[in-house]
């Protein structure tokens, strides 16, 4: 191990514990890193990231008290309530309605998802900002570093070394794959285990990620603008989800209530699994988006009127994966499932606002296993192993939820509605929203610290032996 990382208590040169390289420095992988930084000073940390700087672009995030447990045990929360629309309360809050739209002359609300401590919307920018603002100077995020390929050896001088497309390499004493849905790490690590798998199944499909059939619109614009349109628009107060056959709009205020964010879902069942034809992400006008939701009521419209700057984001999935972990290299968050998948996977679905939520509970346990004081050099795959039991059943488990809000979103269950009108519709409804606060339950159920302790039983009971 050849760097040193400065002692924060004293400023000498001290030899690290171990290096970890995270490539992607997305919101999984920065909470990583600044879970290490609070529960350790002696380990080395690298971020590589492919872009040429940290992308805060993007939209808000809607984050339950589970998410905000880790800001709070990060130490970030205080700097990040003044930003939110609305910061968790004790108490139960309505955090989202559900109300039916495509019915032109106007449609109704059918049911408010009422949750402990509600739900805080934030803009991704602050929780960058947030994040990167916690590490410390000894920790170095280098961009325009795309992993190419990683290696892993036995050997004294490191277990893993990365290669970037630019040519350069480093080596670490593990590699943490958060470099989102494509993920480089993810396609290694499973062409790898095709290779070397001693079963029949064929590990090699989890390397590439696959069209949902869902193309998401999404938005950022001044509340204002909004209401400007439409007077009293309750989107300016709160989370709606407009619902309907095949579609639904999902917008909610961020950044202290000035902005309004939006994603409007299309989906095409029919089309899950097959190859996008075109870029993933694309610009789109207003008028396209509208011409999706034609027939839908007053309400849903200005929303869409007011989407002027819109990308179009093809929802690409990947099958929930057996594994986490090989040897020396992990995944976490969307490369270990992804996001607005058909609502799914850690490539997890946006449908019930648990994307970056399972990202960061992925990073702060695998984070705090790293820090513990009984992980050092020579057990650090046993640490893996352990977040690997941890994470994949509890995050794979929150992909089918996601994926099962979308479809309830959108009158794709049969068995509960089918979005035919008529005199059952109420009753009908009343039965799918049950459906749907089951697929929230869990989200304000034992939280990251319950699994954490888990964890960290597991670990010391082991590292003990
Ligand atoms: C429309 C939409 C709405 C959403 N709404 C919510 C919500 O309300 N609540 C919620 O919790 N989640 C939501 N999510 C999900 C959330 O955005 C993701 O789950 C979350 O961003 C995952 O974080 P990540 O760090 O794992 O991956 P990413 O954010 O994708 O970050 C990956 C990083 O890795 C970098 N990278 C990629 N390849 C390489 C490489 N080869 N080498 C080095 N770096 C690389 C990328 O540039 C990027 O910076 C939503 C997602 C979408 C698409």
């Amino acid at each position: 191990m050849s760097a040193g990382i400065g002692s924060a208590a004293t400023g000498a040169q001290v030899a690290p514990r171990f290096r970890v390289a995270i490539c992607g420095g997305g919101l999984g992988g920065l909470t990583l890193a600044a879970t290490l930084a609070r529960h350790c000073s002696d380990i080395q940390c690298d971020v590589y990231e492919a872009s040429s700087w940290i992308s805060t672009a993007g939209a808000g995030i809607g984050t339950w008290q589970r998410t905000w447990r880790i800001l709070e045990r990060l130490g970030l929360d205080q700097g990040l309530v003044e930003k939110a629309f609305s910061p968790p309360k004790p108490g139960k809050h309505t955090a989202l309605t559900l109300r039916r739209s495509d019915i032109s002359d106007g449609g109704f609300n059918f049911y408010d998802l009422v949750a402990p401590y509600g739900m805080t919307p934030l803009h991704r920018a602050d929780l960058f900002d947030a994040l990167l603002r916690s590490l410390p100077e000894t920790y170095t995020v280098h961009t325009s570093k795309r992993l190419s390929a990683y290696i892993m050896s036995e050997g004294e001088a490191g277990s893993v070394t990365l290669h970037f497309a630019d040519g350069s390499t480093a080596t670490a004493d593990i590699l943490v794959g958060a470099d989102g849905v494509k993920s480089k790490t993810r396609a290694q690590m499973y062409a790898d285990l095709e290779n070397a798998a001693c079963t029949d199944e064929h590990l090699g499909r989890y390397q590439d990620p696959k069209w949902s059939g869902i193309i998401a619109y999404r938005s950022v614009f001044p509340t204002a603008e909004l209401l400007a349109r439409f007077r009293g628009h309750p989107v300016a107060f709160g989370a709606v989800t407009h619902c309907g056959k095949g579609k639904s709009i999902m917008a909610y205020p961020i950044a202290s209530g000035k902005m309004i964010n939006v994603v409007a879902y299309v989906s095409d069942p029919s089309k899950e699994g097959m190859p996008f034809p075109r870029k993933w992400e694309t610009p789109a006008t207003s008028e396209e988006v509208l011409a999706e939701y034609e027939d839908w009521e007053p309400q849903a419209l200005a929303i869409i009127k007011c989407m002027t700057q819109t990308s179009a984001w093809a929802i690409h999935v990947v099958d929930a994966l057996p594994h986490y972990v090989h040897g020396s290299v992990a995944l976490l968050g969307d490369a270990a499932r992804h996001s607005l998948r058909y609502m799914c996977a850690h490539a997890s679905t946006p449908y019930i606002g648990s994307g970056v939520g399972q990202a960061m509970e992925d990073a702060y346990i695998l984070g705090r296993l790293l820090a513990h004081p009984a992980t050092n050099y020579g057990n650090l795959a046993e640490a893996l192993s352990v977040y690997e039991d941890a994470r994949l059943p509890v995050a794979n488990a929150v992909v089918q939820r996601a994926r099962r809000a979308g479809r309830l979103y959108q009158f794709d269950l049969d068995e509960w509605y089918d979005g035919q009108r008529g005199p059952a519709e109420r009753k009908q409804l009343d039965a799918l929203s049950d459906q749907v606060y089951r697929q929230f339950e869990w989200i304000w159920g034992d939280g990251p610290d319950v699994a954490w302790e888990e964890a960290k039983n597991v670990w010391e009971a082991r590292s003990c032996r």
